[in-house]
C-alpha cells in the first residue's frame, strides 16, 4: 500500500482540503512477481539444453575423439537439445504475440473443418509414433467463425499433440465437433473437443494448468519433449477470440480439452444439430 498527502491550494490561500491518496500495491506487485519468475523459468528452461550441449562438446572434442560410436550417441543428442530449444522459442514467441495482440480480435471468415483437417494431416506422423488412432467427428456442415486460421490450428494442435504425449497409451484421441444451439440471442457455439483415455490430470492441478511453464509432472512433461507453455498459448489465444476453454480430466481415466466459438451464422443443417460434446 502507498500512501500521498498533498495540501490543495488555490491562488496562494491557505489549504483548505488535503488530497490523500490510498494505493493498493497487491496487483502490480503481483505482475511484477509474475514477470521476474517468468524471465526466471525461461532462462532455466534453456539453460538446461545448452548446459547439456556444451557438456557434450567438451566431451566431443577432448575424451570421445577418437570413438566413432560415442561420436554418433553424443551427435543425436545434441541434435534433441537443440530441438528442444528450437521449440521453447518457437511456443515463447508464439505466446508473446498472442498476449500483444490480445485486444485485437481477428477478424477473418474461417471454417473450423479445415482447421480440423489442417490438424489431422500435421499430428498423423506424431499418433503413428505413439501407435494411437485418431478418430475423427467433423461438423456436419461449415462451421463458420471469425477468426485467424493459423492461430486456431495451433490451439487445436497444441490439445492434440498433448493428448498424444500425455494420454495415447490406452486408447485413440478423438477430435470432436459439435454445434451448440443459442439459449437466448446469437447463432449458437462451436466446440471442438479433444478427449483422450490416458493418465488423466489430479483436480488439483486443473485450475492451474493454463500458467505459463506450470507441468504436472516437469520430468514425464520433458521426457515427452514438452516445454509447460503449450496451454498457456491455447489460453492465450482462446482470450484473443473470445472463446473459451474448459478442462474435465480424471486420473487414469482421462482428460476432455474443449475449446468453444461464438458462430457467425446457423449451420446450414440446424434444424438436426448434433449433440454438443461435453
Ligand atoms: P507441456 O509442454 O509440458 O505439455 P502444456 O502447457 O501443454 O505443457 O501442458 C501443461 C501440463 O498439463 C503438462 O505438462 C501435463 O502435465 C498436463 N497435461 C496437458 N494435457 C494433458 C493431457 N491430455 N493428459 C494429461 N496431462 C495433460
Amino acid at each position: 500500500m502507498s500512501v500521498t498527502v498533498a495540501p490543495l491550494t488555490h491562488a496562494g490561500q491557505r489549504a483548505r482540503y488535503i488530497l490523500v491518496l490510498l494505493r493498493d500495491l497487491t496487483e502490480s506487485e503481483r505482475i511484477n512477481q509474475m514477470r521476474s519468475d517468468f524471465v526466471a523459468n525461461a532462462s532455466h528452461e534453456l539453460r538446461t539444453p545448452l548446459a547439456s550441449l556444451r557438456g557434450f562438446i567438451e566431451t566431443l572434442q577432448f575424451s570421445a575423439k577418437d570413438d566413432a560410436g560415442a561420436r554418433e550417441r553424443f551427435l543425436k543428442v545434441m541434435a534433441e537439445q537443440a530441438a528442444r530449444m528450437t521449440r521453447l522459442i518457437d511456443q515463447l514467441l508464439s505466446l508473446s504475440r498472442a498476449e500483444m495482440n490480445v485486444h485485437v480480435a481477428p477478424s477473418n471468415l474461417i471454417d473450423l473443418n479445415d482447421v480440423i483437417d489442417h490438424v489431422r494431416d500435421a499430428t498423423e506422423p506424431l499418433a503413428e509414433e505413439h501407435k494411437a488412432e485418431l478418430r475423427l467427428k467433423r461438423f456436419e456442415s461449415p462451421a463458420l467463425v471469425r477468426g485467424d486460421h493459423d492461430e486456431l490450428v495451433q490451439v487445436l494442435q497444441n490439445l492434440v499433440t498433448n493428448a498424444l504425449k500425455y494420454g495415447a497409451e490406452k486408447g485413440a484421441v478423438r477430435i470432436e465437433g459439435a454445434y451448440r444451439p443459442a439459449q437466448g440471442r446469437g447463432f449458437g457455439r462451436y466446440a471442438i473437443a479433444v478427449i483422450d483415455e490416458g493418465k488423466g490430470i489430479p483436480s488439483d492441478h486443473l485450475p492451474r494448468l493454463t500458467e505459463r511453464f506450470y507441468r504436472v509432472d516437469v520430468a514425464y512433461s520433458r521426457e515427452r519433449g514438452g516445454t509447460g507453455l503449450g496451454l498457456a498459448i491455447v489460453k492465450h489465444i482462446m482470450n484473443r477470440h473470445r472463446g473459451e476453454l474448459t478442462i474435465s480430466s480424471k486420473p487414469d481415466e482421462g482428460s476432455a480439452f474443449t475449446v468453444i466459438f461464438e458462430a457467425v451464422e446457423k449451420p446450414q443443417d440446424s434444424a438436426a444439430p448434433s449433440q454438443a460434446a461435453e
